[in-house]
């Protein structure tokens, strides 16, 4: 049961009177987009926020108990004991030089009395229970050896190690791709439903609140904004700031239609508000949204939303000109819409289109790539195999067109996308960028071509120097790769607001940033140098 939960960095208010209760098996998910408190949220229950910032007001309660109240050895039983958490980031949340066998035994051994050999079989069977094939050998592997779906079940595993009442899960499946998301989701919904487990399930992404969800907490700028049951929020979104999430997501009967974006940005976590903190944002902005706050009102069923408006709540979706979300809940519960066509989308788009007019020259012009790594054994590290990550790739891409490169984690794309940027240069095979093939060149010799060729990685929190300010960072490539352009102080800032920051943030470091914004600063610092073609790497997970 959390009330009024405030949190201050400085002057800064990313959390601002946040109350919420989660009943035991059920799942919870705060939604919202990047940015707007819902880490700083669990990471506040749990004690864990960073040495700045401190709750400035507010309870937490854990079947009774007051976790602020507590004292650091008390918190210490709490965590991974009776609140469990799983974080966004498998890759920094695992400790890189202990075994996956040794952190989940450490996990048991500070919340069970199992030792020894006995704590190495629950461990092995804590992996087969997420779904780790061949679980033995895993015990033995480093977080390196594994591919970032299996990290995020071992994080899984660790969390359950403890048997908590509670799991925080902080955008557990945002760096998975698809049908790995599908199977972590699925394996914390049956956790959920056999041990009675209940969720805190932080996301952004509408659908795996629609899966996962029983109720609905939307955030927006440190405050929540509304709270419902999964299937009246999905029936009748009533916060403006949720009709608007729903207008961005695509949707076959928006189809040609340029996709909704909500204009703007979160405001700054140390702005002081009179009245609603979406009023700029607000196409429905009254006199009053500016100088009252809107206070909490019941509209049905548990629905309750912070809005001027909500007495005419249906209005205000009408107003905005939005049909019904026709979003796939879960099947047989609700929504007799039909779901979100992808093939005919794809199709729209004109097949014909994809064909390589006669006598252009293509930009990117891929001939059998190949990358293999060698498998070394032995006291002289000979090479006895080689693991074939990319085996004979061909593709072309024309200057301003798209080409996606589909699959699972773990078939090639990554390693892919680098050789192709000879970030890792490949066993054998022809790259050409506008002509002028990549691969017989030297590092020397590929230096001025990099600024036509650029890379946004997946991993905004690994892929930005932290000893950089951001405006430093994106400046770093224009002064390397372009160095008469002038002045890059300008156009950093013109690149921030382009992707959604404000210009004033160029003097921030990265860890002051949530991971969406870290990733849009990454895109700003690969655009600075005017790039022809750009590599984008699951970008939006
Ligand atoms: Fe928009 Fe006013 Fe409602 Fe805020 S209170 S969401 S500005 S209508």
């Amino acid at each position: 049961s959390v009330k009024d939960l405030s949190i201050h960095i400085r002057s800064a208010r990313p959390v601002d009177g946040v109350s919420f209760d989660i009943a035991a098996g059920e799942c919870f998910t705060l939604l919202g987009e990047s940015g707007c408190g819902k880490s700083m949220t669990a990471l506040g229950l749990m004690r864990l926020l960073p040495a700045a910032a401190e709750v400035a007001g507010g309870s937490v309660r854990f079947e009774g108990t007051d976790l602020l109240a507590l004292p650091e050895s008390g918190m210490r039983d709490i965590r991974g004991g009776g609140i469990g958490m799983i974080f966004q980031e498998p890759a920094t949340s695992l400790n890189p030089v202990l075994t996956v066998g040794r952190q989940i035994v450490e996990a048991l051994e500070l919340h069970s009395t199992l030792r020894g050999a006995a704590a190495r079989e629950r461990a092995e069977e804590l992996l087969a229970q997420v779904g780790i094939p061949d679980p033995r050998r895993r015990l033995d592997e480093f977080p390196f050896q594994l591919s970032g779906g299996l990290r995020q079940r071992v994080m899984i595993a660790i969390a359950l190690a403890g048997a908590p009442r509670l799991l925080i899960a902080d955008e557990p499946t945002t760096a998975l791709d698809v049908t790995i998301q599908a199977q972590v989701l699925d394996l914390l919904d049956d956790l959920r439903r056999t041990q009675g487990m209940a969720l805190l399930l932080i996301t952004h992404d509408l659908g795996v609140v629609a899966r996962m969800a029983d109720r609905v907490g939307v955030m927006y700028a440190g405050q929540l904004v509304e709270d419902a049951p999964r299937e009246a929020f999905f029936a009748r979104p009533a916060h403006p700031y949720s009709v608007r999430l729903f207008a961005a997501l695509p949707d076959a009967a928006r189809r040609g239609g340029r996709l909704a974006t909500i204009p703007g940005s979160v405001p700054p976590a140390d702005a002081r508000h009179a009245g609603c903190r979406f009023v700029e944002r607000c196409g429905e902005a009254m006199a009053a949204c500016r100088n009252e706050l809107p206070p909490w009102r019941e509209i049905a069923g548990g629905q309750r939303v912070r809005c001027h408006l909500a007495d005419a709540a249906p209005a205000v979706e009408a107003k905005v000109g939005q049909p019904s979300p026709s979003f796939p809940l879960p099947e047989g519960e609700g929504s007799s819409l039909p779901p979100l066509s992808l093939r005919e989308r794809g199709r729209e788009r004109g097949i014909g289109d994809t064909a390589i007019p006669a006598g252009e020259t293509p930009l990117l012009a891929v001939a059998d790539l190949q990358v293999h790594f060698p498998i070394r054994r032995g006291l002289l590290q000979r090479a006895v195999g080689a693991v074939r990550a990319v085996d004979g790739l061909s593709l072309q891409l024309m200057p301003g067109r798209t080409l996606a490169l589909v699959g699972e984690s773990g078939c090639g794309k990554t390693t892919a996308g680098k050789a192709m940027l000879q970030l890792i240069r490949p066993t054998a095979g022809s790259v050409r960028l506008a002509g002028v093939e990549l691969t017989t060149r030297s590092a020397g010799e590929l230096r001025p071509l990099r600024a036509q060729m650029q890379m946004v990685f997946q991993d905004p929190f690994a892929s930005l120097n932290p000893r950089l300010r951001i405006g430093d960072i994106i400046a770093e490539g224009m002064l390397a790769l372009k160095p008469d352009a002038g002045d890059a102080a300008p156009a950093s800032a013109a690149l921030l607001e382009r992707v959604g920051l404000r210009a004033d943030m160029a003097a921030r470091y990265p860890h002051e940033f949530s991971g969406g914004q870290r990733q849009r600063i990454a895109i700003a610092r690969a655009l600075a140098v005017s790039p022809q073609l750009l590599i984008c790497d699951e970008p939006t997970s």
